[in-house]
């Protein structure tokens, strides 16, 4: 069969290998200059290219639709993709977390053993080939338009990503043509995404990293979605780090309205933090608090913090009240900031939403809709955690969608 693979990111390559292991004639449209452009920018640059979690480790990680994604994890892995990587001669290394990364750091040495095995397998990769539209004839695949150029093929895999990092490619045009072939579109959000917020000292603390906090995270309806120990970054805007995109993606799509509470001091119960301040007031009884205080926290956020608990920072230690520590400790455990909103889909590490799950064959990733049409990637309705989770949904999903191309034409 003639092949088209429209995208050549992770979840296009994968694709593009299998369908050529299995002897069918394959050719990747990308519209940028080379492949895997946004693989380059993952993991800061390193790309965390899996998880090797286990099988049950990997579905706790999917936000949504994992159920969708059982028997693309089933047929190609986080051992898998390790291997494939392996043996095209890269060394791998598995960080806190079980998060994969090649051994030297270097997201490229990923992306030049992906290029290697998809031109060995003979795959035709045709750059800077932007493809307009895919067609149709009797309710299957035709072949895909490039400007006014119509070239006939016999299967797709539509594996042009979501929206986010749009300089990367991921422009949406996939989710067009789906729309346009009769596919439903689940809204497009962010998740793992910023948050904004409604204290404007958050501009004043902007860069400070807060580490080795609990982040704890109430919905709209004030239900608490989510609780972690971790870091996370004030930002002009609001807030961000790791422990903010995870919290995000409990949230996606409702962030206005969220509350964010942060204990400041996870470590020390409330009876032990009481005691500390006790013993520090006392032992600075004739400075101010800000001065007594000093080392408790970073300074920026000790002036939040004093104000939130309505203490004035230039008051004498000495003459705190009881009242007044319990509305430090309460403030140290319980830092609230009030979400506004998500920052847009164009800054999220993914794209919830897209191509509706229910419309696409779990055991093969083919359109229901129409026949020989295959989805792969970020374009589907499916996201997870940070830790590797997202491009291990690329890797199986455009691997099944690969091996799921028939032999004979329909
Ligand atoms: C900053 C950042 C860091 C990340 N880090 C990690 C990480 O460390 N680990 C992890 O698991 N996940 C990470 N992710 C998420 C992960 O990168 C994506 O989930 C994954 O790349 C999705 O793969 P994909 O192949 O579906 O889409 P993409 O990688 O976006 O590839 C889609 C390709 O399709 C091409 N295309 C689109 N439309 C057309 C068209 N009309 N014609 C031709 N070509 C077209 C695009 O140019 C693009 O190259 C990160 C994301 C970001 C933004």
């Amino acid at each position: 069969m003639r092949v088209a693979v429209i995208g050549g990111g992770a979840a296009g390559q994968l694709a593009a290998i299998k369908a050529a292991e299995n002897g069918h004639t394959v050719t990747i449209f990308e519209q940028n200059e080379k492949l895997g452009k946004k693989l380059f920018i993952t993991g800061k640059g390193r790309c965390n290219l899996t998880n090797a979690a286990d099988r049950e480790g990997f579905f706790r990680h999917v936000v949504k639709n994992p159920r969708f994604l059982y028997s693309a994890y089933a047929h190609f892995d986080s051992a898998a993709i390790m291997q494939l990587v392996e043996s095209a001669g890269v060394s791998l290394k598995v960080e806190r977390g079980q998060r994969v990364f090649p051994a030297s750091d270097h997201s490229s040495d990923i992306l030049k053993a992906l290029e290697k095995t998809v031109r060995s397998r003979g795959v035709d990769v045709r750059l800077r080939t932007r493809v307009s539209g895919i067609l149709t004839n009797g309710g299957s695949v035709s072949g895909v338009q490039i400007g006014q150029t119509v070239e006939p093929f016999d299967a797709v895999i539509l594996a042009t990503g979501g929206l986010s990092y749009p300089s990367t490619g991921s422009t949406g045009d996939g989710f067009r043509f789906a729309e346009k072939l009769g596919h439903t579109i689940e809204p497009l959000t962010g998740s793992l995404v910023p948050l904004e917020m409604e204290e404007t000292w958050c501009a004043e603390l902007s860069g400070l990293t807060l580490k080795n906090v609990t982040l704890t995270a109430y919905n709209r309806k004030g239900k608490e979605v989510y609780s972690d120990l971790g870091e996370m970054l004030f930002t002009h805007f609001g807030v961000s780090g790791p422990l903010v995109l995870s919290a995000s993606a409990l949230l996606a799509g409702e962030a206005d309205g969220a509350l964010l509470s942060i204990d400041l001091k996870p470590g020390l119960s409330e009876e032990q933090l009481d005691a500390r301040l006790l013993r520090d007031l006392a032992a600075n009884a004739k400075k101010s608090f800000g001065g007594a205080l000093y080392g408790l926290l970073p300074q920026r956020l000790l002036g939040v913090v004093l104000d939130a608990a309505g203490i004035d920072g230039a008051a004498q230690a000495g003459n705190c009240t009881k009242a007044q520590r319990k509305a430090l400790v309460e403030t140290l455990k319980g830092l609230k900031l009030h979400v506004t909103g998500a920052r847009p889909v164009a800054e999220a590490i993914v794209t919830r939403g897209g191509v509706s799950v229910r419309e696409v064959n779990p055991s093969t990733m083919e359109s229901k809709k129409i026949g020989n049409l295959f989805f792969a990637g970020e374009i589907l309705d499916t996201d997870a955690f940070t830790g590797g989770f997202n491009l291990q949904i690329a890797w199986s999903t455009g691997a099944l969608a690969g091996s799921s191309i028939p032999t004979e034409v329909k």
